[in-house]
């Protein structure tokens, strides 16, 4: 089935200078773009953005990290987008991340892992929806 799905490239990322080598590794994974938007996060928009995580230890600290710098923030298109992204992406965790994904690569530590995907139908939706009208997906 045909999917949509959100993903960000996320601060540590860009400021990496790896913006490039993220979108070549999601198109050779043949995803499509329908939507694509460079935002720098307020902190209201990160707190929203990740409002499940809000009792987590580790929230505050997060919201520190994704508001520290821009973002790419994307909606992508293909077969299983959800499940691939996710396989594309690896473990939260680089650490633990198979090798040849992109947190493997490019990320640092478990917070600063360079790229966030949906991880089902319903996130999917509503992370889109949260970022992009529908006059902006094409
Ligand atoms: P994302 O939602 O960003 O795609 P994920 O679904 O793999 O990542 P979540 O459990 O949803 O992981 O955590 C959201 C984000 O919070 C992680 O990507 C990471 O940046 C940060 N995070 C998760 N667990 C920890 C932790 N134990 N310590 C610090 N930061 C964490
Ligand atoms: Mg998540």
């Amino acid at each position: 089935m045909r999917e949509r799905t959100l993903t960000i490239i996320k601060p540590d990322a860009v400021s990496s200078k790896n913006i490039g080598k993220t979108l070549s590794r999601l198109e050779k994974e043949n995803f499509n773009i329908l939507g694509i938007k460079w935002i720098h996060l307020t902190t209201a928009q990160a707190q929203g953005f990740y409002h499940v995580h809000r009792e987590r230890p580790f929230f505050p600290s997060l919201v520190r990290f994704m508001t520290e710098g821009p973002v790419v923030v994307m909606v992508l298109e293909k077969e299983n987008a959800i499940a691939d992204l996710r396989r594309v992406m690896g473990a939260t965790d680089p650490a633990q991340a198979d090798p040849g994904t992109i947190r493997k690569d490019l990320g640092t530590n478990i917070e600063r892992n360079a790229i966030h995907g949906s991880d089902s139908s319903q996130s999917a939706e509503d992370e889109i929806g949260y970022f992009f009208s529908k006059m902006e997906l094409v």
